[in-house]
């Protein structure tokens, strides 16, 4: 074929394509447009996952009858002009390229009333194909209507979700929208059906509310925006008694523009390390400010991501703010606390147990029994557990830089040891209750804290193996060893590169020589590198590093222990600073309290 130029037609298809992948990305368009109108009310309605029909409803400037066809032109904007700095833009949309998109993939209908004129106007595009202006009685504001969407590109119908799926995409797409615009009163309505509801009050947490509902909002925690004025992050993080099994819980928006950020959301991730259970996500709202200048948000189509600048300091800023309320609150682990201030009651729920450090661990733990037996749902639990109030002696823990480390002590109860049960529990009897102790979760915090504390003050030791283990390591093992010898060195590793996969290892950590000698050395080093092989830079990836050999040098659950050394292990809990869980924000400790037992047993 000779090289031609695309006729409008085809072009503005493929254009179209870009922008326009599914029914959420018309949904986002429109209702970008409507906060860029300066909307405070956004209705949208949807029909049969958007693939019917899509109508998005605002009461803001509205477009003149005069501008209504350009508005469906393609690079038609009124938001940038020839003066525009490309870098700082203000508005959510800019390239001009939405209505066209859309119009050129589905039949659609715009009604609008510019602010300051007296009448409305219609206008119709049907798949490309326009019609003429037509005045219409119009509320202020302007009413889009899309319908047919892909009827005339199969390829792209063909890849389109089940209508629930479609649906569901919008629903979240909408409620980050929400809640990144408390200000802006949303409603999403699905064949009929009220999906998602916000007042629109300015407030994130109302906001929030409408998206997630009361429950959740309750267990909120509040960001403090931080000092410096040019970067900052406010919003709302769940406490370490909420979380949620997949990563679509986090919000996150820069300068007011709701980004996707696999970076960013791994960044709040791991703020929460030690404060939920592997494979647990936070549901999390960032707000992140930084100059305008240091983002550019013209390097997506869709303008889902953005690029930043610095992006190793917004990282840090979001990941410190998280840290430093996590850390000043620590709700599920302030058993001691909760207690002395008299604001918790361990149990009032009859027939159901409270776990002292937060979460059941699995499905493991619940019986299907009912009644006494029967474990309590999480979230049972984190209401009674969360304490209304910042516990005192955790100020510290904000801002200063030393967000990491949680100065403030947990406080277990004392407890006796009446036996082992399972080979993995020990059973032990305190003040108010019953307490049931996982043995291995237990001595994984007493380890952990041991080789950090060792590490921390870089006085690690090491014990060198009498016969040296070779170990291959898998593809990319090896810039994971190189990147973080120095750490792996300073916690008590002796590993010398030995060809260009694999390696020797000469000494181990001390706290691993009676239980890794050997072959066990090299196969533990596989193990611990297994675990870090992901896991981030710096301190997190440190903790992750000393986490790791904490628990390879723990006992494990099936071992039988002596009431001796169930005693020794009780004992070592009691000192250290978070007894509560174990390094990976397991609990170790979970109680059965008096008062239950004694209704249980109708004896009050
Ligand atoms: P962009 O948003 O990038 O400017 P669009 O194709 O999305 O491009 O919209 C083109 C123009 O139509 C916008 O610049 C704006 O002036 C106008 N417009 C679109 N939707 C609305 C709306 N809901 N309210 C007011 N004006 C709108
Ligand atoms: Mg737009």
């Amino acid at each position: 074929m000779p090289i031609q130029v695309l006729s409008d037609d085809l072009a503005s298809r493929i254009a179209a394509g870009e922008v326009i992948e599914r029914p959420a990305s018309v949904v986002k368009e429109l209702v970008e447009n409507s906060l860029d109108a300066k909307s405070t009310r956004v209705d949208v309605h949807i029909v049969g996952g958007g693939a019917q029909s899509i109508t998005v409803v605002d009461n803001g400037l509205g477009i003149p009858a005069n501008e209504l066809a350009t508005a469906f032109q393609r690079f038609a904007t009124s938001k940038i002009d020839e003066s525009s700095d490309l870098i700082s833009i203000g508005t959510l949309g800019f390239r001009g390229e939405a209505l066209p998109s859309i119009s050129s993939v589905a039949r659609v209908e715009a009604i609008s009333k510019h602010a300051e004129s007296d009448a409305g106007a219609r206008y119709l595009v049907d798949f490309g194909k326009s019609n003429s202006i037509e005045s219409a009685g119009a509320p202020q504001g302007t009413r889009i209507e899309v319908s047919g969407l892909f009827t005339n590109v199969p390829a792209r119908l063909k890849f389109l979700g089940s209508a629930g799926r479609e649906l569901s995409r919008i629903q979240s797409m909408l409620a980050s929208l929400a809640l990144v615009y408390p200000h802006v009163a949303f409603s999403l309505s699905a064949d009929g059906r009220e999906r998602l509801r916000t007042i629109g009050s300015g407030k994130l947490i109302d906001a929030l509310s409408g998206v997630y509902g009361a429950k959740v909002a309750e267990q909120m925690l509040e960001l403090e925006p931080g000092e410096s004025a040019a970067f900052s992050v406010d919003g709302l993080v769940s406490s370490p008694s909420l979380s949620r099994s997949n990563r679509t819980y986090m919000t996150i928006s820069v300068n007011g523009r709701l980004i996707q950020s696999r970076r960013l959301s791994y960044a709040i991730e791991q703020a929460y390390y030690g404060f939920l259970p592997e494979r647990r996500f936070p549901i999390a709202v960032a707000r992140i400010q930084t100059p305008l200048g240091d983002v550019d948000a013209n390097v997506h189509p869709a303008k889902a991501e953005v690029r930043f600048l610095r992006e190793d300091l917004v990282y840090s800023v979001v990941q410190r703010a998280i840290r430093g309320v996590l850390s000043a609150s620590a709700p599920v682990h302030e058993l001691g606390a909760g207690r002395a201030s008299g604001s918790i009651g361990l149990l009032r729920k009859p027939g159901s147990a409270t776990i002292v450090g937060g979460r059941s661990s699995g499905n493991s733990e619940r019986s299907t029994s009912s009644g006494f037996s029967q474990w309590p749902d999480p979230s049972l639990i984190s209401e009674q557990s969360r304490l209304p109030e910042t516990p005192t002696g955790a100020e510290s823990e904000s801002g200063d830089g030393s967000v990491s480390t949680n100065t403030h002590k947990e406080t277990l109860p004392v407890l006796r040891v009446i036996g082992q049960s399972h080979e993995t529990y020990i059973l032990t009897e305190g003040p108010d209750g019953v307490y049931l102790v996982d043995q291995h979760a237990a001595h994984e915090r007493v380890m952990f804290e041991q080789v950090r504390d060792r590490f921390d003050k870089n006085s690690s030791e090491s014990q060198p193996l009498l016969e040296p283990a070779t170990v291959d390591l898998a593809p990319g093992a090896m810039t994971t060893v190189q990147e973080h010898l120095e750490n792996l060195k300073r916690v008590g590793w002796g590993v010398e590169e030995f060809g260009t996969n694999s390696l020797i290892v000469r000494s181990v950590p001390a706290a691993l020589a009676t239980r890794a000698s050997g072959d066990g050395a090299g196969q533990v080093f596989l193990r611990v590198l297994d675990e870090l092989r992901d896991g981030g830079s710096g301190e997190t990836w440190s903790n992750r590093m000393l986490a790791s050999i904490a628990c390879h040098s723990s006992v494990r659950a099936g071992q039988i222990l002596s009431i001796d050394e169930c005693k020794d292990l009780i004992r070592l809990l009691e000192q250290v600073q978070r007894p509560n869980t174990c390094p990976h924000g397991r609990p170790t400790v979970i109680q059965l309290n008096i008062n239950d037992i004694e209704r249980e047993f109708k004896r009050r």
